[in-house]
């Protein structure tokens, strides 16, 4: 019987060499501005306890009823593939103290995360993120910090033309009382709304706004707005966050309609989207969580913080990431010293000089095509002596040893 095919999962993916270049340049990229504002790295695991998340994202959303990988470990506990990053961090700040440190507290995360969504094009059930959160303070300039650190990144990433959607939740007594109101304009309007929407006014009712339904749709034009019934302070505080922005001359749009899939947002919530990423448009996003590490055990603690998608980044990019120098080649004569090629390449490579060697016996008209096919700024070619070549020039001439060749690659570079 013939076997299965063996495949990556669905919704999982290889990183082929390009685009682990592609990667790699943006964590690069990602990490200087990050550094620049003062936030440091930080992970954690790649699993966590189950009721992390339930207590954490919310019973009520997506990502806890339908999205999460669960499994149980050898001695029975229910562990989850992490979703997403803000539950974790704050998980770690409440178990290590970190309310003792200086605050804020700022922090940044880059690596793998799991949802079980439908896959397409730049939605996967592995996808990596990148991140930031700063807890311990409310002050709006964190929030106006983070999204204009964001958009700094998206930038640094070649991501242009993006629309920043900005909104503000409330605290969470200001949202409770809004949510009654909600909930009896759903009521009064149960006939045309979807199903779905209908079986979920008391679990979430503000998801009815982000329906594609047309009954529900029509029905949510006429539907009380959070923003018009925020608390004064929330109000001020959301004036300040966009004061700030307007004047570090951020554009953006206050759309009273965002919804954020988690349930620990407070207060200012954003997005950033990308005509170029189609039906999946969303390239990074985030807000303010100010009840959700004193939910999980912790003092009191406002924060802020977003995430961002690595692989949506990458496609909605126009920039050139990464790219190495063109190399120089080591290729070996007929009945040449293998031994003394190898010497040579280790010595430009010890000198810092990217260069490749002749591993996979071909003729030595076969190497020179290689050299090309590598864009080789340089050819040395190891026979009786070393003959080296200038891609460039097409100039050939003999160097009397080793040490003279690593000096000429140098030179290359000057
Ligand atoms: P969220 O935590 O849902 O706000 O997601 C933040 C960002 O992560 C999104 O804007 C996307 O760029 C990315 N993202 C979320 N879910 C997926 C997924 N299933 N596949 C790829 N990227 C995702």
């Amino acid at each position: 019987m013939a076997e299965r095919k063996l495949q990556a999962p669905r919704g999982t993916f290889d990183v082929l060499p390009d685009d682990g270049q592609r990667r790699r340049e943006l964590y690069r990229r990602a990490g200087s501005v990050l550094g620049r504002y003062g936030y440091r790295p930080f992970e954690t695991p790649v699993f966590e306890d189950t009721d992390l998340f339930a207590r954490g994202v919310g019973e009520s959303t997506d990502i806890v009823r339908k999205e999460m990988f669960t499994f149980e470990d050898r001695g029975g506990r229910s562990l989850t593939l992490r979703p997403e990053g803000t539950a974790g961090v704050a998980r770690a700040y409440v178990e290590h103290g970190m309310h003792k440190l200086p605050q804020p507290v700022k922090l940044w995360y880059w690596g793998p995360f799991f949802r079980h969504e439908r896959a397409q094009a730049g939605r996967y059930r592995q996808f990596a993120q990148v991140g930031t959160e700063a807890l311990g303070s409310d002050d709006p300039s964190l929030d106006a910090e983070s999204i204009l650190l964001l958009a700094e990144l998206l930038e640094a990433a070649g991501v242009h033309q993006v629309r920043l959607r900005l909104a503000s939740l409330g605290s969470f007594d200001a949202r409770a009382a809004y949510l009654d109101k909600l909930r009896a304009h759903l009521r009064e309007h149960e006939d045309e709304l979807s199903e779905e929407v209908r079986g979920r006014i008391d679990a979430n009712p503000l998801r009815a706004f982000d329906a594609d339904h047309e009954g529900t749709r029509a029905a949510m034009a006429g539907a009380p707005q959070l923003l018009d019934n925020l608390s004064p302070d929330d109000d001020e505080h959301f004036a300040e966050v966009r004061a700030l922005l307007d004047g570090a001359g951020v554009s953006y749009d206050v759309d009273p309609t965002l919804v954020r899939g988690l349930d620990y947002y407070t207060r200012t919530v954003f997005e950033f989207e990308s005509a170029k990423l189609g039906a999946q448009s969303g390239v990074g996003g985030g807000g303010r969580y100010d009840g959700l590490v004193e939910q999980l055990g912790g003092p009191a603690t406002p924060a802020v913080g977003w995430a961002a998608g690595i692989e949506r980044i990458l496609l909605a990019s126009e920039g050139k990431l990464g790219g190495f120098p063109a190399p120089v080649y080591v290729a070996v004569a007929d009945g040449g010293d293998r031994r003394e090629a190898f010497r040579l390449v280790t010595a430009l490579r010890e000198a810092g000089v990217r260069s490749e060697l002749e591993q996979a016996g071909r003729s030595l008209k076969g190497q020179l095509k290689h050299a090309g096919r590598l864009d080789a700024r340089a050819v040395a070619i190891v026979g009786d002596s070393i003959e080296w070549k200038d891609m460039g020039t097409g100039e050939q001439r003999p160097v009397t040893n080793i040490l003279e060749a690593v000096r000429i690659a140098q030179g290359l570079d000057a």
